[in-house]
């Protein structure tokens, strides 16, 4: 079944894999950067599911962190930065 959306104001706040409602939180996540280099962002702003551990992230908050990655490089093996608001 296609669900359309008729009002694009309609914000969608549900899960892509199961439809469950997705609230905010703030979730430490690991981004690989390449073969051998994770970056872990701590407190980082994310909408997760209610229902299964799906999580999604908004373009704003990607755009940071983006940012965050590029300024980091692939040099180092590990590395623990903060996302600040
Ligand atoms: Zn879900």
């Amino acid at each position: 079944m296609v669900i359309r959306l008729k009002n694009a104001e309609e914000i969608i706040v549900k899960c892509h894999v199961c439809g469950g409602r997705l609230e905010p939180t703030i979730s430490d996540l690991p981004f690989c950067l390449g073969p051998t280099s994770i970056v872990v962002i701590k407190k980082l702003p994310v909408l997760e599911c209610t229902n299964c551990t799906e999580f999604s992230i908004e373009d704003p908050v990607m755009e940071k962190v983006e940012n965050l990655l590029e300024q980091t490089g692939e040099a180092a093996e590990l590395e623990v930065i903060a996302y600040a608001a």
